[in-house]
């Protein structure tokens, strides 16, 4: 979760890298967009109070840069701040945005952007509600509501989840990645019971991924190249059940697809897979310290040993499956 302070280190020392960049001239931004929507989103202006689409609203939905589809928002974060423009209190990805220090009209605030296209979007502010206490304030004109229907979630298990979850966020069409714990029975259990084996949960990685531009069949299949999905509990040195190869499915379909995927690829391995296959139950984040593990520390020797071949590997078997920037 992004909190005040993480805004003020990214507007003062820059903000995480985004997922892909967009870049167009202003005449070809303006032939796209609404005038008002071009005003607003390229010209850095302003809508005028409870006058946006979107201020009243609060159904279900993914908002996404008006500019470019790219996701900001999902209505599980917006809130009624009272002051006529839609309010957030996160965005849907930690690099989603851009944070830029504006004091323009003789006011010291912090500009929002697209990550991907500069878009503005609006301000910030820290006087949201807890737990982040942050208020994005934004404008209608600059966001587009996204088609949600090609949204999905998987689940994977295949040994360290500091490995799984470098691999699945190089891919594109995947938003985010999450380290966690799932298929056991304690309530949010906590890294060093998980690594007892003791409470049943593998190390996990919940993907939020976009199956029009990634379908889940990819998935399965580069989840299977990219572990040993042939070693009962056990992935090289790490060995028990935390570390077992599993996919937990979310419905029938993922059901199907996988079985379907494990049946076509075991010709393809020298030994039986035995990957577990079960229906989804729970998901639980774990600690901050393993979130994002690979970028913030490939220099270490795990890292250099063990995720770095392997994001070779996917490199030279799955380029075409891969964002730019990896
Ligand atoms: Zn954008």
């Amino acid at each position: 979760m992004i909190n005040w302070l993480d805004i003020i280190k990214y507007a003062n020392h820059g903000s995480p890298k985004p997922s892909r960049r967009v870049e167009k001239t202003d005449a070809e931004w303006e032939a796209l967009l609404t005038p008002d929507q071009f005003r607003i989103a390229r010209q850095h202006g302003t809508e005028r109070a409870y006058t946006g689409a979107f201020c009243h609203l609060f159904e279900p939905a993914l908002y996404g840069c008006v500019c470019c589809e790219n996701w900001l928002f999902d209505s599980r974060e917006k809130f009624e701040s009272g002051t006529g423009w839609p309010s957030f209190t996160q965005p849907v990805t930690e690099n989603a945005m851009k944070y830029r220090k504006d004091s323009s009209y003789g006011m010291s605030r912090i500009e929002v952007l697209c990550n991907v296209c500069d878009a503005h979007l609006g301000h910030i502010f820290p006087d949201g509600p807890m737990p982040s206490g942050l208020r994005y304030c934004i404008n209608s004109a600059s966001m587009r509501k996204v088609s949600t229907t090609a949204v999905q979630t998987a689940t994977f298990a295949g040994g360290c989840f500091w490995c799984t979850e470098a691999i699945f966020k190089a891919l594109n069409g995947v938003e985010s990645v999450l380290s966690g714990y799932s298929g056991g029975d304690a309530i949010n259990p906590g890294y060093d019971q998980v690594k007892t084996g003791a409470t049943g949960h593998a190390e996990a990685i919940q993907v939020i991924f976009d199956s029009s531009i990634i379908p889940y069949e990819d998935l399965v299949r580069i989840h299977l190249h990219t572990h040993n999905p042939t070693t009962l509990n056990r992935q090289g040195a790490d060995v028990g059940t935390q570390y077992r190869s599993a996919i937990f499915y979310h419905n029938e379909e993922q059901q199907a697809i996988a079985e379907q995927v494990i049946a076509d690829e075991a010709a393809n391995f020298e030994a039986p897979i035995v990957t577990e296959l079960s229906a989804f139950g729970q998901f639980f984040k774990a600690e901050a310290q393993h979130q994002d593990f690979y970028a913030r520390n490939s220099d270490t020797p795990y890292c250099d040993v063990v995720i770095t071949p392997k994001l070779q590997k996917l490199r030279e078997q799955y380029s075409d499956k891969l964002k730019i920037h990896t």
